[in-house]
């Protein structure tokens, strides 16, 4: 089994299970490698993102690898579990990013499609006020706290392909548009998300099934609130199930079954301000 060390971001690591590695180790005689960074990083998702700054205020070389152009704008998070409140804390901005936010959270609320209350509890308590930001401005404030650091890099238009076990460092091979390019790093980090190439390329697994159906998230430029929407409404209908709640504007999310509609079709443009 090839030595070079291969962490999982927290997300994905309870999932993963890694058994024996399909990488065959390099030859000995490149264990010499040179490194361009000391922790290369796959995805510049939150979890690659706010790993990349907890190392690069400790020192420590980094370099996030992101194939997309640009962070995910796409519709995703926008509240955090008390968990994640508390790395954003460690990571010194989970202030700014209730300041970016939308506020505090009031109820969250179970209602019919004809808007009748269900059920309805008041946020949990604990140690920390929550966080209601859109993922992809959270994002944008990493990226800012990042700036500061040399040592740090994120890097897009690199899509990571392939690794290469040098046994004390590990290579990272990525399709860029100016063709393909190696990073050579001690560590690597895979916070590639749910479809992760890291985890496929170190053959670990990741057990369980995919619902048949698809959640379909859309921002919404509407006086929600006027109309008597409160923080986050689950609305609980067989055929029209809805989560509607604020992100940078409104999110709504609702389920489709998988066979309506193309993975592909689905819009994810950034909406008008
Ligand atoms: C509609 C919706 C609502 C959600 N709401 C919430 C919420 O309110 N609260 C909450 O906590 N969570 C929520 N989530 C879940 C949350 O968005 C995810 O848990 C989170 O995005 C996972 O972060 P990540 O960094 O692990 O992966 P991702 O955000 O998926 O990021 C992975 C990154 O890796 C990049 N990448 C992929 N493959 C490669 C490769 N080969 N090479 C280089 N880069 C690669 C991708 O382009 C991407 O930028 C929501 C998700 C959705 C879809």
């Amino acid at each position: 089994m090839g030595k070079f060390k291969v962490m999982h971001a927290p997300q994905q690591a309870v999932l993963a299970h890694r058994p024996a590695s399909p990488i065959p180790a390099e030859p000995a005689s490149k264990m010499t490698q040179t490194t361009d960074t000391d922790v290369l990083i796959v995805g510049a998702g939150p979890v690659g993102l706010v790993t990349a700054l907890m190392i690069a205020k400790q020192g420590i070389r980094v370099t996030v690898l992101e194939a997309s152009h640009e962070v995910i704008q796409s519709p995703r998070a926008m509240a955090y579990g008390v968990a994640a409140v508390e790395v954003l804390e460690s990571a010194g901005i989970a202030q700014e990013c209730r300041d970016t936010g939308l506020g505090d959270a009031d109820y969250i609320r179970w209602i019919t499609v004809d808007g009748k209350v269900i059920a309805k509890i008041p946020r949990p308590q604990a140690r920390y006020d929550p966080v209601i930001c859109g993922q992809h401005l959270v994002a944008a404030i990493i990226l800012k706290h990042l700036e500061p650091y040399p040592h740090a890099k994120v890097i897009f238009n690199h899509k990571l392909v392939n690794l290469k076990d040098h046994g004390d460092s590990v290579t990272a091979v990525c399709d860029t548009p100016d063709g393909q390019k190696e990073f050579t790093g001690k560590y690597l980090v895979g916070a590639d998300g749910a479809r992760s190439t890291v985890r496929k390329l170190i053959g670990c697994t990741f057990e369980g099934f995919t619902y048949d159906k698809m959640v379909v998230a859309t921002n919404v430029h509407y006086p929600f609130q006027e109309h008597g929407f409160s923080f986050a409404q689950f609305i609980v209908h067989p055929e029209h199930f809805a989560l509607v709640t604020p992100s940078s504007v409104w999110l709504t999310c609702r389920l489709q079954k998988s066979t309506d509609m193309a993975y592909g079709a689905v819009h994810t443009e950034k909406t008008p301000p």
